[in-house]
């Protein structure tokens, strides 16, 4: 059976507490959530603040191969006319091909929150539904606490998706809004609506009573094949479901097709891109993706694990994207690329020496708290640094920041930095506002004689994290710089106790990397690159 995916971590998701993102992040969000095979993305609600306006009116540049990109409001207010109302006019105008709007199903809300009638909620649902069919637009139509509301009153609950599924709504989504229904009573209501309506009946469950996942599965049981969710589970309060495991489960164990077995394989390196975008520590325990969902630490396990896997695991790591780690040897990342180099015949343009520096690379790297699954540029620099050995296009002799506060008007900064390349020695000067920005600067100062081309790498956004702040100031910190040239977006990653040098590393990364690429375009080095930000 198919079951469609609608992935709203754009939209829900930003409600979660500590969840953030810029319109750049969401259109990276977007892209990989496409590449990933879902069918729905909702990328916010346009009538609701600029952020989101903003990214639907850039969402051209996303290049979307399979996702129906969708905007999220809500039925007219009662008092506009449908074609007046400017939360209806900003869904049509958002240029979607896909509307998802929310109405009330429990009467309670209607009375209370929208201070209406009954007959007249009906008539806001019909007619927002029928203006959006008429513009065109494929109407999801959410029918927010639809779970209580039929609590409440069954019947009324269900007049209200009889009035959208009327207007020409193509998917009757049922909302558990508040996620507090119990898993065999959502299912109970979900198959009362099943034998009521034809076309596609959806599910948005929310996790308020860690339910929501169970809850979705229950739901396609008794007849949805339309799931709602985010990865990772952001959202309001607890979380929405969270559709990594509910892809997972759909696929892996209840027969259905979702986003299809060979993009599972994208899963975990999906989930752990959003988090990072989200400058969130993704839960080591989270089922299926998570770090630790295949570790072993049990001499027990371990042994049983290295003889069949099925043994203490419930799928192979590998079909999500996975893997499997084994603690008291800590192998198996680095199996895992050489698997991966292996796989696409590159382990062979690398020698045995140059094979097990790589590896030895990758390993101090992550034990001195670079994550590479997060920052692809610089595992890619690293394989093509590992390829063309000795390749260098410039060495750093030395470099100088200060920064000037006080006084009324804003700090500055001024860097120097000195540069050896093939045509000399440069030394440059340069004021930033801050000291990374000064820095970078004089870098691109140094080098645009001769490599005119570093003009094209923008940097995109710049993120700091604490590694071990049980250290307090002495703790390192990670930098994550996100990059973008005329073609392509990428992130590289620096790590040190302090953060101008760890955001000069990442600096160094994206230039290094721009300077490989240009010089030499192997399209099966990227392919492995790729496959190791997905695969390990
Ligand atoms: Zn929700």
């Amino acid at each position: 059976m198919r079951v469609f995916t609608f992935d709203t971590t754009l939209r829900d998701g930003t409600q979660g507490e500590h969840v953030s993102f810029s319109v750049e992040d969401k259109l990276l969000v977007a892209q990989k959530l496409d590449e990933l095979g879902i069918d729905y993305i909702e990328g916010g609600w346009p009538g609701s603040n600029p952020k989101d306006k903003e990214f639907f009116a850039r969402a051209g540049e996303l290049r979307l191969t399979h996702a129906r990109l969708t905007a999220f409001g809500s039925t007219r207010f009662a008092r506009n006319p449908v074609e007046e109302d400017r939360n209806v006019r900003a869904l049509v105008e958002a240029g979607t091909p896909v509307v998802s709007i929310f109405g009330k199903s429990w009467d309670l809300h209607v009375k209370r929150a929208l201070g209406i009638s009954l007959e007249e909620n009906l008539v806001l649902i019909s007619e927002t539904v029928e203006f959006l069919k008429r513009h065109g637009k494929e109407v999801v139509y959410d029918a927010e606490h639809f779970f209580d509301g039929y609590a409440a009153g069954p019947e009324y609950a269900l007049r209200t998706l009889e009035a959208a599924h009327a207007a020409g709504a193509d998917v009757l989504c049922l909302c558990d809004t508040n996620g507090g229904t119990l898993t065999s009573r959502l299912a109970e209501v979900v198959r009362v609506v099943r034998g009521r309506f034809d076309g596609v009946i959806g599910i948005h469950a929310h996790n308020d009573s860690d339910l929501a996942v169970a809850n979705t599965l229950a739901a396609v049981e008794a007849g949805a094949t339309h799931v709602q969710g985010c990865l990772n589970g952001y959202g309001e309060r607890c979380g929405n479901a969270n559709l990594a495991s509910v892809i997972a489960n759909l696929e892996l164990k209840a027969e259905c097709q979702t986003i299809g077995s060979e993009k599972l394989a994208g899963l975990a390196p999906a989930c752990r891109f959003i988090a990072d975008l989200a400058n969130l520590t993704m839960r080591n325990d989270q089922p299926f993706v998570g770090k630790s969902a295949f570790a072993h630490k049990g001499g027990i396990h371990v042994s049983a694990v290295l003889k069949d896997s099925a043994t203490y695991e419930h799928i192979r790591p590998e079909v999500v994207g996975n893997g499997q780690r084994v603690l008291v040897s800590d192998l198996s990342g680095r199996g895992n690329i050489l698997f991966k180099l292996k796989q696409h015949g590159l382990a062979g343009r690398l020698d045995e020496n140059a094979r097990r520096e790589l590896l030895e690379r990758i390993k101090q790297m992550e034990h001195d708290g670079y994550e590479l699954e997060a920052a692809e540029g610089t595992f890619e620099l690293l394989v093509r640094e590992a390829i063309r050995p000795g390749v260098r296009f410039f060495e750093v002799g030395s470099y100088d920041v200060s920064t000037r506060a006080g006084g009324r008007g804003p700090s500055r900064s001024d860097a120097t930095v000195t540069v050896w390349a093939r045509d000399g020695v440069h030394s440059e000067t340069a004021t930033g506002h801050g000291p990374f920005h000064a820095l970078h600067l004089c870098l691109r100062k140094c080098l645009s004689d001769l490599y005119p081309q570093i003009a094209e790498v923008r940097l995109m956004d710049y993120k700091v994290r604490v590694l071990d702040s049980r250290k307090g100031t002495a703790a390192k910190v990670r930098v994550l710089i996100e990059w973008r040239d005329h073609d392509r977006a990428w992130s590289t990653v620096g790590v040190s106790d302090n953060v101008i040098e760890a955001s000069w590393r990442a600096l160094m990364d994206a230039i290094r990397l721009e300077l490989m690429r240009l010089t030499e375009d192997d399209a099966s080095i990227e392919k492995a690159v790729e496959d190791y930000s997905w695969g390990v």
